[in-house]
């Protein structure tokens, strides 16, 4: 085993267990950086690639794309990064540059979005990772590493379509889920300046949620529901699985959206939506220029993730656990090899 040579955590095949996995680095690209990695959060999309949920898994397979690091070697052409800086990197790790998604500063959504993962070859549950530099962002100094990794992808998926939709202040938002992208979301909504009301199926989490900043708490049974008939500009899915669609529709002005962030099952009956001329609109990460802006705006507004730390040696237990919904609010790997700087 050379000095170089990276230590990850691999699923051999769909649904597997991960397993410690050695890899030669790949070389470095012209615009790449090496980043050695010393936290990684872990993220519900993981797993869903784990099981090759998406169809495109190949194996083995390393997940990880919530990274914390420091870069350990430079490309020739790479600009603004030098060695021993700390960067954070998310689910993209490079794009294609050339089609007109790229062009236009849209790179999350490129022509080649499939080849653009950071865990192409391999990810972040692992000593080190290469990425293009220009998808590695440089970190507020007094950010801490473990706040920084669940934003890479927990928060700008949640910050994007926030500030995207964000008009008027005191619009009324609702936000579905109080999880490891929802608990983010109560923060980043509040701090945008809507008026908040979390909706959950866990009545026990009323006081985490208005904790994170939630002006109200709903559960999410009918009954209540009800009680908040064409109340909200907005309503924000952060929960993923079976959602009981139609009260939450009802909760919603007319001619108002639902965004979708996470990948919950969906099935409407089209006159809940066009009765009342409703909009279903997605958000998927965001720009290079909206990943700075939002770690700046987390920076400047305390946004605060809940963390639980867990070595990375663990990383099968920490699945386990976000499989199970049991993470509270994020789970953030550490890497023991932190200090060797592979
Ligand atoms: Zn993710
Ligand atoms: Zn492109």
């Amino acid at each position: 085993m050379s000095p170089s040579t990276i230590l990850g955590y691999a699923a051999r095949a769909a649904g597997q267990p991960l397993e410690p996995f050695t890899y030669e680095p790949p070389a470095l690209g012209e615009h790449d950086v090496r980043v050695s990695i010393t936290h990684c959060g872990v993220c519900h999309t993981d797993i869903h690639a784990v099981d090759d949920y998406y169809g495109i898994t190949t194996y083995p397979f390393v997940p990880g794309h919530e990274i914390v690091g420091y870069v350990s070697a430079v490309g020739r052409e790479a600009s603004g990064l030098k060695e021993g800086d700390r960067v954070g990197i998310g689910w993209q790790g490079r794009s294609c540059g050339q089609c007109e998604w790229c062009l236009k500063g849209e790179e999350q959504l490129c022509m080649d979005i499939v080849q653009a993962a950071t865990w192409l070859p391999y990810g972040g549950f692992s000593s080190s990772v290469i990425v293009d530099s220009r998808f590695a962002y440089p970190l507020p100094d007094a950010m801490p590493s473990e706040f920084a990794s669940a934003l890479m992808c927990a928060g700008i998926t949640v910050y994007s379509p926030l500030r995207s939709f964000a008009a008027a202040p005191s619009r009324k938002i609702g936000i579905i889920g109080v999880g490891g992208l929802g608990h983010l979301a109560l923060q980043f909504a509040r701090a945008l300046g809507y008026e908040v009301t979390a909706i959950s199926s866990s009545p026990e989490k009323k006081e985490q949620a208005l904790a994170f900043g939630a002006h109200h708490f709903v559960v999410s049974d009918q009954a209540s529901l009800s009680e908040l008939e064409f109340t909200f500009d907005l309503l924000l899915c952060t929960a993923s699985g079976k959602i009981d669609w139609v009260p939450l529709l009802d909760t919603l002005k007319k001619d108002c959206k639902l965004i979708l962030v996470g990948f919950p099952d969906v099935e409407f009956n089209s006159t809940d939506l066009v009765a009342h001329q409703l909009s279903i609109t997605t958000s998927f990460l965001g720009n290079r220029a909206r990943m700075r802006e939002m770690l700046s705006f987390a920076h400047a507004q305390a946004i605060t993730p809940a963390i639980e730390l867990m070595p990375m040696s663990q990383v099968n237990e920490a699945l386990q656990k976000v499989r199970e919904n049991k993470a509270r609010y994020r789970i953030v790997l550490v890497n023991e090899t932190e200090g060797t700087r592979t």
